[in-house]
């Protein structure tokens, strides 16, 4: 791109450009970040703070505004834990692995599994090659230009796809899942299966709380309730 643009005398992109295993997501993917970007991840902060404390506030007042923010989100994942632990995800379409899915993942990160199924099942498949048990397949999403290799090693069980989606997410992408559907694999592999993502990661972070935070769906819910509403005229003071 240096080259196209004519900007190879530029000191600081060719400097930047020095420097791009440090800032370029491409370099990244094989490191797990919660499918999250650092800009997402500032951006996502920015917008949720704003909502709390205003140019106007001092130190003191600031602080107590973030506090209720820090309250706000503990209550929403502690309702979103209650949600995962008391209720199994409705596949949009009843297929093995989804049932096997639904009943390993927590609700968010198995709808994130279902559109990558869903993904798969509007991709082409072909196989280039085999040397000793590892397949090597292109997989081409319908009306898309791009394309994604994946390896599918039979005897170990072992899958990587170039797209790096389960190295950075820690869910098997549309690629994968479209190797695996070609195979007859019908559940997620054990080695796939972040232990973090799943309902058992939950309740075991529940039942490891000490005996005093460990009160029941309804008391959590009621007495956070009320919190909530004892916020109400703060939140409209801000
Ligand atoms: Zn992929």
């Amino acid at each position: 791109m240096l080259d196209k643009y004519e900007l190879k005398t530029n000191e600081w992109l060719e400097r930047m450009f020095k420097l791009k295993e440090k800032w370029a997501l491409v370099y990244g993917r094989q490191s797990f970040c919660a499918d999250m970007t650092t800009t997402q991840r500032s951006e996502s902060m920015n917008s949720v703070l704003k909502r709390y404390v205003s140019y106007k506030h001092n130190l003191l007042q600031f602080f107590h505004h973030f506090d209720r923010l820090i309250d706000e989100r503990r209550y929403q994942k502690l309702k979103a834990d209650l949600r995962t632990c008391h209720s199994t995800p409705v596949a949009s379409f009843p297929v093995e692995i989804l049932k096997h899915a639904a009943s390993v993942y927590t609700l968010e990160v198995f709808e994130l599994f279902q559109d990558e199924l869903r993904k798969a099942y509007d991709s082409q498949i072909e196989l280039c090659g085999e040397i000793g048990g590892a397949f090597e397949y292109k997989i081409i999403p319908f009306r898309k230009h791009y394309q994604h290799t994946v390896m599918y090693d039979t005897s170990q069980g072992n899958v990587s796809c170039s797209c790096k989606k389960f190295e950075f997410a820690g869910v098997l992408c549309s690629h994968t899942l479209k190797v695996l559907s070609s195979r007859n694999i019908v559940k997620i592999p054990e080695l796939y299966i972040k232990k973090r993502w799943t309902k058992k990661a939950k309740k075991s972070v529940a039942e490891a709380q000490p005996l005093e935070d460990s009160v029941s769906s309804s008391q959590c819910v009621n007495e956070n309730e009320e919190k909530k509403n004892d916020w109400s005229p703060l939140q409209r003071i801000v």
